[in-house]
């Protein structure tokens, strides 16, 4: 099994090949920044033993993906800058880039798997059958689809909806890190195991994800069902519904606060 450090190493790497750059800022210690600018023979002591001890401890070493990528300050800038995306095989097979939509200021993050072939033909987020059964979810709860910010982990679609491949989310995440970056959610939802998995790096099953609140960045994380999985087994609705009511109530206890 990988350890943490073989982990950020792959990951240096594969932003390294990306992008030239990456840059890694200790929050807790800015001093502590590491820009790793390094040539393949250098990667194998870029990430320092101290750094993976403090991102499994405090989560203060934070991926804060490339200079360009940070110049933008806003999401319609953002998107400006990465809509013509080909970092993996499936910038060549999309129809359209799904970007994300809903309230750029959003106090609630909405995260899925990837487009889908309603999304891919209309180029927005969740809005074929499992995206109208998410807009009655959020309805459920008192909210509007505009009151939340929706996106996927991947922005193009995988041929056939098949599960996006580790090479694919790992060229893809770092545009959901900036989108995080700039929102500034106080909750993400994350919706299925695929993007649980890849936000919170575990391989922990639904029923052990459900119900408990995990950190992602400092953000009050929650878990539940796809919708598409909901409309394959309806018999869920009502776990979910326990889920976005639990959600419900976090999102007052901070509003009222
Ligand atoms: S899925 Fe992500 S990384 Fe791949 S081409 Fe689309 S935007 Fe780029």
């Amino acid at each position: 099994m990988p350890t943490i450090a073989d982990e950020l190493k792959r990951y240096v790497q594969q932003q390294v090949q990306m992008h030239g750059r990456v840059v890694y800022a200790d929050a807790v210690d800015p001093a502590s920044i590491i820009v790793a600018d390094a040539e393949e023979s250098a990667l194998p002591d870029m990430v320092h033993p101290e750094a993976v001890h403090a991102d499994v401890i405090g989560d203060s070493i934070r991926p804060v993906v490339n200079e360009e990528m940070m110049t933008a300050t806003t999401l319609d800038a953002f998107h400006a800058q990465i809509n013509t995306c080909m970092k993996c095989p499936l910038g060549g097979t999309r129809t359209n880039f799904v970007f994300g939509s809903g309230n750029p200021d959003a106090d609630i993050m909405v995260i899925g798997e990837a487009p889908g072939a309603d999304e891919d033909a209309q180029g927005l987020p969740f809005v074929g059958r499992a995206g109208q059964l998410l807009t009655k979810i959020l309805e459920s709860i008192e909210l509007q689809r505009d009151d939340v910010y929706i996106c996927n982990i991947l922005k193009c679609r995988p041929p056939n909806n098949r599960k996006p491949l580790a090479g694919e989310t790992d060229s893809c995440e770092p545009y959901l890190w900036k989108q995080i970056e700039l929102i500034k959610p106080k909750f993400i939802l994350a919706l299925g195991l695929t993007a649980a998995h890849t936000l919170l790096k575990s391989s922990e099953t639904m029923s052990a994800l459900r119900g408990t609140i995990h950190d992602y960045q400092g953000i009050k994380t929650l878990v539940t069902y796809h919708p598409a999985a909901l409309l394959r087994n309806p018999e869920w609705k009502k776990l979910v519904w326990e889920d976005v009511k639990f959600l419900r109530s976090l999102y007052l206890e901070v509003k009222s606060s």
